[in-house]
Protein backbone atom coordinates (compact mmCIF):
# COMPACT_ATOMS: atom_id res chain seq x y z
CA UNK A 1 0.00 0.00 0.00
CA UNK A 2 1.42 3.41 -1.06
CA UNK A 3 1.98 5.60 1.77
CA UNK A 4 -0.92 8.78 0.31
CA UNK A 5 -3.23 5.62 0.33
CA UNK A 6 -2.19 4.67 4.07
CA UNK A 7 -2.53 7.96 5.55
CA UNK A 8 -6.47 8.43 4.03
CA UNK A 9 -7.42 4.83 5.06
CA UNK A 10 -11.33 5.35 6.18
CA UNK A 11 -11.51 3.76 10.27
CA UNK A 12 -14.67 3.42 11.68
CA UNK A 13 -15.36 1.42 15.35
CA UNK A 14 -16.41 -2.14 15.18
CA UNK A 15 -17.64 -4.39 18.29
CA UNK A 16 -14.92 -7.09 18.15
CA UNK A 17 -16.18 -9.62 20.87
CA UNK A 18 -20.27 -8.35 22.59
CA UNK A 19 -19.53 -11.15 25.16
CA UNK A 20 -16.80 -9.94 27.25
CA UNK A 21 -18.81 -6.30 27.85
CA UNK A 22 -19.73 -6.12 31.10
CA UNK A 23 -22.37 -3.16 30.65
CA UNK A 24 -20.29 -1.07 32.50
CA UNK A 25 -20.97 2.13 29.84
CA UNK A 26 -17.69 3.19 30.00
CA UNK A 27 -17.30 3.22 26.83
CA UNK A 28 -21.30 5.64 26.53
CA UNK A 29 -19.33 7.80 28.97
CA UNK A 30 -15.97 8.56 26.76
CA UNK A 31 -18.10 9.43 23.74
CA UNK A 32 -20.15 11.82 25.69
CA UNK A 33 -16.96 13.24 27.17
CA UNK A 34 -15.11 13.14 24.40
CA UNK A 35 -17.78 16.39 23.26
CA UNK A 36 -17.69 17.88 26.39
CA UNK A 37 -20.41 16.97 27.60
CA UNK A 38 -21.61 14.73 31.42
CA UNK A 39 -24.24 11.85 31.25
CA UNK A 40 -25.19 9.29 28.32
CA UNK A 41 -27.76 11.75 26.30
CA UNK A 42 -25.04 12.53 23.68
CA UNK A 43 -23.40 9.08 23.54
CA UNK A 44 -23.12 7.83 19.98
CA UNK A 45 -22.62 4.39 21.49
CA UNK A 46 -24.86 2.40 23.07
CA UNK A 47 -25.09 -0.20 25.84
CA UNK A 48 -28.33 -2.02 26.43
CA UNK A 49 -28.72 -5.27 28.51
CA UNK A 50 -30.51 -8.40 26.75
CA UNK A 51 -32.31 -9.07 29.75
CA UNK A 52 -30.44 -10.33 33.07
CA UNK A 53 -27.13 -10.77 34.24
CA UNK A 54 -26.48 -13.64 32.18
CA UNK A 55 -27.71 -12.78 28.98
CA UNK A 56 -25.33 -10.20 28.80
CA UNK A 57 -25.39 -7.01 26.43
CA UNK A 58 -25.60 -5.90 23.33
CA UNK A 59 -23.31 -3.03 21.66
CA UNK A 60 -24.53 -1.15 19.13
CA UNK A 61 -22.03 1.18 16.47
CA UNK A 62 -22.39 2.77 13.62
CA UNK A 63 -20.88 0.90 11.21
CA UNK A 64 -20.37 3.31 8.20
CA UNK A 65 -22.38 1.89 5.21
CA UNK A 66 -21.24 3.52 2.24
CA UNK A 67 -24.84 3.68 1.15
CA UNK A 68 -26.56 4.99 4.27
CA UNK A 69 -30.14 4.77 4.87
CA UNK A 70 -30.49 7.19 7.23
CA UNK A 71 -28.41 10.17 4.92
CA UNK A 72 -31.31 8.49 2.06
CA UNK A 73 -34.40 9.50 4.05
CA UNK A 74 -33.19 13.13 5.73
CA UNK A 75 -35.77 15.50 3.56
CA UNK A 76 -33.12 18.04 4.26
CA UNK A 77 -29.67 16.62 3.29
CA UNK A 78 -28.25 17.53 6.51
CA UNK A 79 -26.58 14.07 6.57
CA UNK A 80 -23.74 13.90 4.31
CA UNK A 81 -22.44 10.40 3.60
CA UNK A 82 -18.47 10.69 4.09
CA UNK A 83 -15.59 8.98 1.54
CA UNK A 84 -15.36 5.25 2.44
CA UNK A 85 -18.77 5.56 4.24
CA UNK A 86 -20.39 6.80 7.44
CA UNK A 87 -22.28 10.53 7.76
CA UNK A 88 -21.49 13.83 8.92
CA UNK A 89 -24.27 15.67 10.78
CA UNK A 90 -24.89 19.59 10.08
CA UNK A 91 -27.58 20.35 12.74
CA UNK A 92 -28.23 23.82 11.75
CA UNK A 93 -30.04 22.37 8.72
CA UNK A 94 -31.34 19.13 10.81
CA UNK A 95 -35.10 19.75 11.45
CA UNK A 96 -35.18 17.16 13.84
CA UNK A 97 -37.59 14.82 12.39
CA UNK A 98 -36.27 12.04 13.46
CA UNK A 99 -36.31 9.98 9.88
CA UNK A 100 -32.83 9.17 10.08
CA UNK A 101 -33.26 6.64 13.51
CA UNK A 102 -36.16 5.49 11.90
CA UNK A 103 -33.85 4.54 8.84
CA UNK A 104 -31.22 2.58 10.48
CA UNK A 105 -31.65 -1.11 10.43
CA UNK A 106 -29.41 -1.49 13.23
CA UNK A 107 -30.71 1.26 15.45
CA UNK A 108 -26.85 3.08 14.90
CA UNK A 109 -28.35 6.64 15.02
CA UNK A 110 -28.58 7.43 18.38
CA UNK A 111 -30.97 10.06 19.55
CA UNK A 112 -30.41 13.27 21.79
CA UNK A 113 -33.53 14.03 23.48
CA UNK A 114 -32.61 17.25 24.73
CA UNK A 115 -31.41 18.76 21.52
CA UNK A 116 -33.99 16.99 19.41
CA UNK A 117 -31.01 16.07 16.89
CA UNK A 118 -29.53 12.58 16.05
CA UNK A 119 -26.30 11.95 17.40
CA UNK A 120 -23.93 10.77 15.26
CA UNK A 121 -20.75 8.48 15.33
CA UNK A 122 -17.15 10.42 13.94
CA UNK A 123 -15.60 7.30 13.97
CA UNK A 124 -12.74 8.66 16.47
CA UNK A 125 -11.97 5.60 18.65
CA UNK A 126 -12.01 7.31 21.78
CA UNK A 127 -14.40 4.87 23.55
CA UNK A 128 -12.85 1.90 22.36
CA UNK A 129 -9.74 3.70 24.63
CA UNK A 130 -11.46 3.63 27.26
CA UNK A 131 -13.20 -0.15 27.72
CA UNK A 132 -11.46 -2.08 30.01
CA UNK A 133 -12.43 -5.63 28.49
CA UNK A 134 -11.29 -4.94 24.85
CA UNK A 135 -15.05 -5.17 23.20
CA UNK A 136 -14.46 -2.31 20.64
CA UNK A 137 -11.41 -1.28 18.23
CA UNK A 138 -11.03 1.53 15.21
CA UNK A 139 -10.80 -0.48 12.59
CA UNK A 140 -9.88 0.00 8.34
CA UNK A 141 -13.22 0.15 6.40
CA UNK A 142 -13.03 -2.19 3.74
S1 LIG B 1 -33.55 14.22 12.29
FE1 LIG B 1 -32.30 15.72 11.17
S2 LIG B 1 -30.63 14.50 10.24
FE2 LIG B 1 -32.27 13.06 10.85
S3 LIG B 1 -33.53 12.82 8.98
FE3 LIG B 1 -34.49 14.46 10.22
S4 LIG B 1 -33.58 16.36 9.44
FE4 LIG B 1 -32.28 14.68 8.70
S1 LIG C 1 -15.79 6.42 17.86
FE1 LIG C 1 -15.86 8.48 18.87
S2 LIG C 1 -17.83 9.38 18.21
FE2 LIG C 1 -17.93 7.16 17.74
S3 LIG C 1 -18.93 6.23 19.53
FE3 LIG C 1 -16.70 6.14 19.90
S4 LIG C 1 -16.16 8.05 21.04
FE4 LIG C 1 -18.24 8.31 20.14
Amino acid sequence: MRAWEMLHMIKRLAVVDANKCVGCQLCMLACTSRFGYAGLNKSAISVRSLGGVERGFTVIVCRSCRDPPCARVCPVEALTVKDGGGVTLNSSKCIGCGHCVNACDIGAVMWDSEWMKPVICVGCGYCASFCPHGVLKLEEAI
